[in-house]
């Protein structure tokens, strides 16, 4: 049995037929995807299981990383900021280092894709290679919510943009006016991954010992997220504080490194000082082990998903697949993932939050509704299945002067 199989019970045969059909047109083709760091963050989620699936339907998909300096990491980190609309200073200093690293990384890499498939600002300027790779076809994937880019960043970033063939968004809002044509593609989890399997008891017992956490002493809110400003972990801890004063209960807040994120010290300092040694709140700085995430999730009363920017918000989908009640903030990907009443509770403030999540502490009838309703949209709308079938269609278009698919 082959592992695409697998998906067939839960999408259907006919979703699964098509992947093998549009692989088949593939066949022959690179496609090299380039991203900035192997493990962290959503990005690298993603392309671990993509890869393979797609691999194994005989599409050749290869995934290269460029290198980079912690100085190089500060920049594109307050380029990432500044994308987000954070009020950023990037000094002239810090542009000679991107372009540096930059220029490095054209010189050095091995560039060999039909489809060069490029992820987020760090990598963007490889397409300075497009015109020494004549047929190749160049898309530049953004993961960031873009919806209000700082003008500046934004513009220096066009200038790389519009040398692409294409663009893919999360989220409608996030569409400028640009050269490439856009794509609207959302991201996906992979169910059987061991972010999302079923787990054992021993392994919930194994995670919650290594973590000291009780979950039969008081219901568990928690926020799963790299230690980074704009997930607001700081907010969440505010959040919880005032629905302590009603509901009792814990928090749990997990973030792992991600290699080109250089603020994690910082913010973790941050959330410490917040919990002032608050024994109810576990404030974990983990290593990336993914059935340790599955198993936090699968511990949690509430979930949460504070973010103040975000791409799309992959924790939202891991959280609902396991049809956990989810209270998350109205921005970027979070209101595709989130019908507010039905599959989950939407909110604007960290007051909404606490509203919210107290709601969903005192109800846990309508919290079990909408963990169950959530899921089900996830099944739909947010599986690996549908995220590959897509790509394929927009590699495919690639090749067609009218962009329309003619299979
Ligand atoms: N994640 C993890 N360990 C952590 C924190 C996050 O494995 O301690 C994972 C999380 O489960 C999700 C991904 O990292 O799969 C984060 O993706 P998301 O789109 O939510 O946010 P990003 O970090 O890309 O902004």
């Amino acid at each position: 049995m082959q592992k695409i199989d697998r998906y067939e019970p839960i999408v259907g045969k006919s979703k699964i037929d098509e992947l093998r059909m549009l692989a088949g047109y593939l066949k022959g083709k690179v496609i090299q995807h380039i991203n900035s760091t192997a493990v962290g963050g959503g990005v690298a989620e993603i392309l671990s299981k993509i890869l393979p699936l797609m691999q194994e339907l005989g599409v050749n998909t290869q995934w290269d990383i460029i290198k980079g300096s912690p100085d190089f990491f500060d920049v594109t980190k307050s380029i990432h900021n500044a994308l987000h609309g954070k009020d950023t200073l990037i000094t002239k200093e810090m542009w000679k280092t991107f372009n540096d690293i930059s220029s490095q990384n054209i010189r050095e890499m091995n560039l060999y894709g039909d489809i060069m498939f490029i992820h987020d600002p760090q990598p963007i300027a490889l397409v300075k290679r497009k015109s020494g790779m004549r047929k190749s076809k160049w898309i530049w994937r953004c993961h960031v919510d873009v919806s209000a880019p700082d003008r500046k960043v934004w513009d220096f970033l066009s200038n790389f943009i519009d040398q692409y063939d294409a663009a893919i968004f999360s989220s409608a809002h996030f569409s400028h006016k640009m050269k490439p044509k856009q794509v609207l593609i959302s991201p996906s989890i992979d169910p059987f991954s061991d972010k999302n399997r079923e787990v054992t008891q021993d392994e919930i017992d194994a995670v919650l010992n290594k973590y000291k956490i009780d979950p039969r002493q008081k219901p568990i809110v928690c926020q799963i997220s790299r230690y980074d400003a704009l997930k607001d972990p700081v907010g969440v801890i505010e959040a919880y504080k005032m629905v302590k004063k009603y509901v009792d209960c814990q928090l749990v807040l997990v973030g792992n490194r991600a290699a080109d994120d250089p603020e994690t010290d910082k913010i973790y300092g941050q959330v410490l000082e917040a919990a002032g040694g608050d024994p109810d709140i576990h404030a974990l700085l983990v290593e990336d082990i993914p059935y340790e995430i599955n198993v936090l999730q699968r511990v949690s009363d509430v979930i949460v998903q504070k973010s103040i920017r975000e791409g799309f918000a992959l924790t939202v989908s891991e959280a609902l697949w396991k049809a956990k009640p989810v209270v998350a903030s109205a921005v970027g990907g979070i209101p595709l993932q989130i019908k507010h009443k039905y599959g989950g509770l939407l909110c604007h403030s960290i007051e909404g939050a606490a509203f919210a999540i107290k709601q969903l502490l005192n109800a846990p009838e309508y919290a079990r509704k909408l963990g169950e309703n959530g899921k089900e949209h996830i099944r739909q709308n947010f599986l690996l299945t549908r995220h590959i079938r897509e790509y394929m269609l927009l590699f495919l278009s690639l090749y067609s002067d009218s962009g329309v698919v003619t299979l």
